[in-house]
């Protein structure tokens, strides 16, 4: 038995200013067959990770392809796009004759020309395999799930959790599914339920956790292979963003239809409920203010680099200064020239700065203010659970009584060392503003008294409403109020 597998992902935000280039790539993962490591599955790889380590005991070849990812940003470029899918191509084409295929994609990557890029892939994969082949695919929840790729792949499974913990587990179930279906041992046959919303859904919070628990439930009966519910990449203008019920069972359509429009039907009455509260940021600000303890941190997920934001809107900031808030740290903000001009300012400089506000409309109007060099640090850093996120060089500025981090390598709030490593201490804040959308909860939830969500006017907007959409398939909720949902395969 010969398997293949091979990784192209990327989440692209076709809203945002940052195109996406090879150089993206080859900052996150670029790997050719042979070069993954062996310690951990790498973004979106974790299919080659789990067959290279079961393929010895369960009897099969696995001929690895290149894996290429790149952290969220904009479109990426056509030609880088084509190079690396042509290249994964010509090692499938090699590898002849195949049992099985197992893609790792994110599932939310659009190239200029390709609106469904996952997709296109596929297209190309079953043309070179044939239609005996079995492909699985693994995919992140906040994807696109077309009608074609649907059709195209036997085996589709989506990570169920919101932070996503359970990507190696998900992968180890399309090996399983695909392994199953080479041996004849099942039939999977899919339904496809489109729930016609934009939405939201951490599961950390009750509602969406009782919903994945139940459906998960399922699994492994009644001839039922698979769940997986679809909940949206919502910062693309492509034609099939929306929620969506994927249900597998084992050649029985009509227990997929009925499970999947079931489930589907369920989603569609949790619309508005599984989401946290956000307020405008000068209700977050007053609330921050109002609040007779510290530190209260806000929160600005509408330019949160994790979602391919530039991370250097100035809108909360301009707030802060006009209303001559003290006491306050806000960070990061992206901008490798106003820390580049800290350091030719020299510590302790206080010169006039522009700062922040550059990359696209969304990053509002720039600061301009004379500033005071607070700290100047080479090389910072910030970890993220066991691991250290590279902040680049990084210039504490003061503004008043505010104190800003600017950083050179684009990343969201992770750690509190974003703020330590420049001599800010954010439990001695009275207010602590973080660019990210829930992933800083790990280090600064514990020390915050309080937590604000704001909905700033970022390119993230959490109002879905706002975002100026041309090419999605309408009607959608909550963009629109009737809807037709339906079984759509
Ligand atoms: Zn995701």
């Amino acid at each position: 038995m010969r398997l293949f597998s091979a990784t192209i992902a990327t989440e692209t935000n076709t809203f945002s200013p940052l195109p996406t280039s090879l150089d993206a790539y080859r900052e996150t993962v670029f790997l050719r067959p042979g070069e993954h490591p062996t310690d951990a599955p790498r973004m979106c790889t974790a299919p080659l990770f789990v067959a290279r380590q079961r393929a010895a005991s369960e009897g099969f070849t696995l001929i690895e392809g290149s894996c290429f990812a790149a952290s969220p940003a904009g479109t990426t470029n056509r030609g880088d796009y084509e190079f690396m899918r042509d290249e994964v191509m010509a090692q499938l084409k090699a590898a002849l004759p195949l049992d099985g295929v197992l893609f790792g994609l994110h599932g939310a990557m659009v190239a200029h020309g390709y609106d469904d890029v996952e997709g296109d892939i596929l297209e190309h994969a079953r043309a070179i395999v044939g239609p005996d082949c079995i492909i699985g695919v693994e995919l992140d929840p906040h994807c696109h799930l077309t009608l074609k790729r649907v059709r195209l792949a036997d085996i589709t499974v989506l990570y169920k959790e919101f932070p996503h913990t359970d990507v190696v587990e998900r992968a180890e179930d399309v090996l399983d599914l695909v392994l199953r279906t080479i041996r004849k041992e099942i039939r999977p046959t899919t339904s496809l339920f489109d729930c016609r919303q934009i939405g939201s859904y951490p599961t950390t919070l009750p509602l969406m956790r009782a919903f994945v628990d139940k459906t998960a439930a399922m699994e492994g009966k009644d001839g039922v292979l698979s769940i997986s519910i679809v909940h949206c990449f919502p910062y693309a203008d492509v034609p099939e963003l929306g929620g969506r019920i994927l249900v597998i069972t084992d050649n029985d359509k009509a227990r997929a239809d009925r499970l999947a429009t079931e489930i589907g039907r369920e989603f569609i009455a949790m619309r508005g409920q599984t989401a946290p509260d956000y307020l405008t940021t000068d209700e977050g600000i007053s609330a921050a203010l109002a609040f007779n303890d510290s530190p209260v941190v806000i929160a600005d997920p509408a330019d949160n680099a994790g979602g391919g934001a530039p991370s250097d809107n100035t809108s909360i900031l301009h707030r802060l200064i006009e209303r001559d808030v003290k006491d306050a740290a806000v960070g990061p903000i992206w901008d490798p020239i106003a820390v580049r001009l800290c350091f030719d300012a020299g510590p302790g400089a206080r010169f006039p700065l522009r700062f922040g506000g550059k990359i696209g409309p969304t990053s509002g109007q720039p600061v301009d203010a004379l500033v005071t060099v607070a700290a100047l640090q080479r090389d910072c850093w910030q970890s993220f659970g066991p691991t250290q996120v590279p902040l680049g060089d990084c210039a504490a500025i003061r503004v008043g009584g505010i104190e800003v981090v600017l950083i050179s390598n684009r990343t969201q709030a992770l750690g509190l060392e974003l703020f330590r490593n420049l001599g800010i201490e954010p439990m001695q804040r009275k207010l602590v503003v973080v660019k990210s959308t829930n992933h800083f909860m790990a280090a600064y939830g514990p020390i915050a008294r309080k937590v604000i969500y704001v909905d700033s006017d970022g390119p993230l907007s959490r109002d879905y409403r706002k975002i100026p959409y041309s090419r999605v398939k309408r009607p959608i909720w909550p963009l629109d109020e009737h809807t037709s949902p339906g079984l759509i395969a």
